[in-house]
């Protein structure tokens, strides 16, 4: 007798034990990220492990597919396995993968800092510093211009100006210029001095000495990501750079979300003609491959670094994985996708689709409350179907529905009860409206 498991050759894994041990080794080590644990680890149903992907389509482990609704929480453009990312990046495998820069460079890195420059907003944006993430590159950008100040000798300027319900990533600096105080551990204890504001109304009535503390102004340009994709009303980016500009603050753009066509355009700054004096990229810099992010600034804020080594003007910052070479290889070859398959070009259909869909699934589902799009990003509020009135968070309503989506071929996450779709770019008009159907039948099953 021969077990089929004692053949000598190499036995196929069962996927679905596979898939037991992994839950069993899952729920003992991994820690997921913004995850409650407790409900994680209790649950009776194996995580959802995704073993593949095509394009917008994610198959987990037992072969079902699913539609990346969130792009891998905002990160994926142009599909999994595309085949220029694939190929850029094991090219670059066969020469190197990383080397430092501190003292060296590579030319994945090199290629990469001047193509930003030249697709970037205005022209002014010259100088390019990479990071890991998206929290790194907005505190690359404080610290750059809280270290300007210093050079400069403008040590008055110490303030830094946020906005509630910003979300500008976990780091220190980062998180306490955020407006989202759950998100923060912090007690205040630590981070910038920040003055927060909802409209920029408020900061126009600053008085002289107020202003004159303010080194920066920080934003998610046009739209609040974390905060459940709040729209900024039109004409308020331009009107932060003109109060900016009379107060001699810089303007940081956080378009770690916003970046790279999501809005419908390269860059969101671009829908009110606004260039910043720092521009924050990371989530869809590589096409949503490998981490990393880079903080883009001016010739003025540069040359303040300069100096004499003995000066110390340098500019003191930077991380062991700055300017990757697998990363930046897959990062040009992403910015090659835009250009050879005019992926912007093709965007207004889908952003169009996406419109139509949520119109029509407001009419069919009398949970669904107000919907906001800009781009193929949209959210929308669940409210009680009587009264229009939002649910009680508390019970956890959007990750419902959400959950149940995935039996309608739809992956995606909540913030609260709202509910949000940011599919890829590369997305269809047919793979759009059946994601906004899954959404509504789901809420359909879950609220009747
Ligand atoms: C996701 C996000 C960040 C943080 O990026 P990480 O890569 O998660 O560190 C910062 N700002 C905005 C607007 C984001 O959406």
């Amino acid at each position: 007798m021969t077990s089929p498991h004692s053949t000598g050759s190499s036995p196929t894994p069962d996927p679905l034990s596979s898939l037991a041990e992994l839950r069993c080794l899952d729920h003992a080590h991994f820690w997921h990220p913004f995850t409650q644990m407790r409900d994680w680890c209790a649950s009776e149903e194996d995580p959802l492990v995704l073993v593949s992907g095509r394009g917008a389509i994610l198959t987990d482990a037992q072969g079902n597919d699913y539609l990346d609704g969130n792009s891998s929480i905002w990160t994926n453009l142009h599909g999994h396995r595309h085949p220029a990312i694939d190929a850029a990046i094991r090219e670059q495998l066969d020469r190197l993968a990383h080397c430092s820069a501190l003292g060296f460079a590579n030319e994945p890195a090199i290629r990469l800092a001047a193509k930003l420059a030249e697709v970037a907003p205005g022209d002014s944006l010259t100088r390019v510093f990479f990071t890991d993430d998206g929290s790194t590159a907005v505190e690359c950008a404080c610290r750059m211009a809280a270290q300007y100040r210093e050079r400069v000798g403008e040590t008055e300027r110490r303030r830094f100006v946020a906005f509630d319900g910003a979300y500008h990533g976990d780091t220190i600096g980062a998180a306490s210029l955020g407006g989202i105080p759950v998100f923060h551990g912090l007690n205040g204890a630590v981070g910038y001095p920040v003055s927060r504001f909802s409209a920029v109304k408020e900061l126009e009535a600053l008085d002289e000495t107020a202003a004159r503390e303010v080194n920066a102004v920080i934003i998610e340009p046009l739209i609040q990501g974390a905060a459940g994709m709040r729209l900024w009303p039109a004409g308020m980016l331009r009107r932060l750079r003109e109060w900016c500009d009379r107060h001699d603050a810089f303007l940081i753009l956080d378009e770690v979300m916003t970046g790279f066509g999501r809005t419908g355009k390269l860059f969101a700054c671009e829908h009110e003609e606004v260039v910043p004096d720092f521009l924050c990229l990371a989530k869809g810099l590589t096409g949503g491959y490998l981490p990393l992010a880079a903080t883009l600034t001016t010739e003025r804020v540069f040359a303040a670094f300069l100096g004499r080594y003995e000066e110390q003007r340098t500019f003191f910052y930077g991380h062991s994985y700055c300017g990757n070479a697998l990363a930046c290889a897959a990062a040009l070859a992403s910015l090659r996708v835009f250009e050879e398959e005019r992926v912007l070009g093709a965007l207004p259909a889908k952003i169009a689709a996406l419109a139509d869909a949520l119109r029509e699934a407001k009419e069919r589902c009398p949970h669904f409350g107000e919907a906001r799009q800009i781009g193929l990003v949209a959210g929308i509020d669940l409210v009680e179907a009587a009264t229009g009135k939002p649910l009680d968070w508390r019970e956890e309503t959007g990750a419902k529905i959400c959950r149940q989506a995935r039996r309608y071929g739809l992956l995606t996450r909540p913030i609260l009860d709202t509910l949000t779709l940011m599919p890829p770019l590369c997305v269809t008009e047919d793979q759009i409206r059946d994601s906004v159907s899954a959404l509504v039948r789901a809420a359909g099953d879950l609220l009747g």
